[in-house]
């Protein structure tokens, strides 16, 4: 059967259980607990044969329907929604791992998932490895009986590098090892994770998928295309779960005993923010390109940066993954890092802010800001320059985004 697009598809995913009124809108159910029609029924939950909502930490129905409706969307085996991108990120690896074992991870990462690799997560005994994904033969040399996942994002931010995928999912698949992807910028309305031979993928939803900077969110998406026999720590769920045994152990162990579970008002938000997220991408994407262009033209300007213009170095690796649509940050370079601050305090519709995929144009200077605790030499090595600025693209009129900019590199 023809697959309905992507917002038809949101807009028509049947409620778990029908609504008596026929509400056009899933209903917002904001209670902590359910209840049971006898004793018999409530040992019959808890034995795993009667499937109800009991208690909201752990399921409940709204959050439910946002998980449903993302996995419509991706055709994915399992969702699991979370409270923010970084709870995606560590029930995921939690799940996966046990002290002792290790990780393989690109080294140009979101600064909370470097923090977590890098600090939180070496405290429990997890060894993280980290590459520039680059050369094959360089992965290759880190992998070893113990490796559980390649853990990596689809473009880097500031950088806005996309990612090798076809290969790391060639060394992965090579050496039976996991390939976790948080794709966090290139939602799933451009990016078909599974068919570039992602395992599973780790999203941020306070990002595109809020609808604008509504909440706060995560999702954990599983493809159902690895063979969970391949990692010990999931021995325990294969027998009752089969295919479902990750989302089993984070839903009954992970996720349930570390309590970051996303609130009902939330998934609300979020649930709304799936139904125009291809709209909202397409209305930042072509706002991308606009400023995009006018930037190159602008002698103040040295250099920009978007996968989806043409001669950027990712431009093709923006066609092949992304339907050349690579997210919607852009960078630019000016002369001096006082330019860019002159330029920055002159702004009036851009706001100054640390947030992406926000309805309203956010720039920031990221080496004295998301970069501040990091020495020079690893500023140099992680290719931030104190002459670049960036800009997460939102959806006000481009006309007005470019007087904006035009009046304050004037100054
Ligand atoms: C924002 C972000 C995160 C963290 O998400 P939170 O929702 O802030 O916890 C992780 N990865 C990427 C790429 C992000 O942009």
């Amino acid at each position: 059967m023809k697959r309905t697009g992507f917002t038809t598809t949101s807009l028509n995913v049947p409620y778990p259980k029908s609504d008596p009124h026929k509400a056009l809108q899933m209903p917002l159910y904001e209670a902590v607990a359910f209840e049971f029609d006898s004793a018999e029924q409530i040992e019959a939950n808890f034995k795993g044969e009667y499937i109800a909502h009991v208690y909201s930490r752990t399921s409940s129905p709204t959050v439910e329907y946002f998980e449903l409706k993302l996995k419509a969307l991706t055709g994915s085996n399992g969702v699991i929604a979370v409270s923010s991108g970084m709870a995606a990120i560590s029930n995921t690896i939690l799940a996966l791992t046990k002290a002792g074992d290790n990780i393989i991870s690109g080294s140009r990462l979101f600064g909370h998932t470097y923090a977590l690799f890098h600090q939180t997560l070496p405290e429990f005994g997890l060894d993280c490895r980290f590459s520039t994904l680059r050369d094959e033969t360089e992965i290759e040399a880190l992998i070893d009986k113990n490796t559980r996942a390649i853990y990596f994002e689809t473009v880097t931010n500031p950088q806005l590098e996309i990612a090798d995928i076809e290969m790391l999912a060639r060394i992965a698949q090579r050496h039976h090892i996991l390939l976790i992807a948080d794709s966090t910028v290139t939602p799933p309305n451009v990016f078909r994770a599974a068919d570039f031979g992602i395992n599973i993928e780790v999203i941020s939803t306070t990002k595109h998928i809020s609808g604008g900077a509504t909440s706060f969110g995560g999702a954990i998406i599983d493809h159902g295309n690895f063979e969970w026999k391949l990692n010990p720590n999931l021995a325990n769920y294969i027998e009752k779960f089969g295919k479902n045994a990750l989302i089993a152990k984070i839903r009954k162990n992970i996720y349930r005993n570390t309590g970051g579970s996303m609130s009902p008002q939330t998934a609300r938000f979020m649930s709304q923010g799936l139904d125009m997220l291809e709209l909202r991408v397409e209305k930042c994407y072509n706002n991308c390109l606009a400023l995009g262009n006018y930037l190159r033209s602008e002698p103040k300007v040295k250099a920009v940066g978007y996968p989806g213009l043409e001669g950027d170095p990712g431009y093709e690796a923006s066609e092949k993954y992304f339907g050349g649509v690579p997210g919607t940050i852009l960078s630019f370079d000016l002369e001096s890092k006082e330019a860019c601050y002159r330029f920055m305090n002159q702004l009036k519709v851009v706001r100054r802010a640390t947030n992406l995929s926000d309805n309203k144009t956010l720039i920031i200077h990221p080496h004295s800001t998301i970069y501040a605790e990091f020495s020079n030499e690893e500023r140099a090595a992680a290719n931030i320059r104190d002459t670049m600025m960036r800009l997460s693209v939102g959806i006000e009129n481009v006309e007005d985004l470019i007087d904006d900019i035009k009046q304050a590199l004037e100054v």
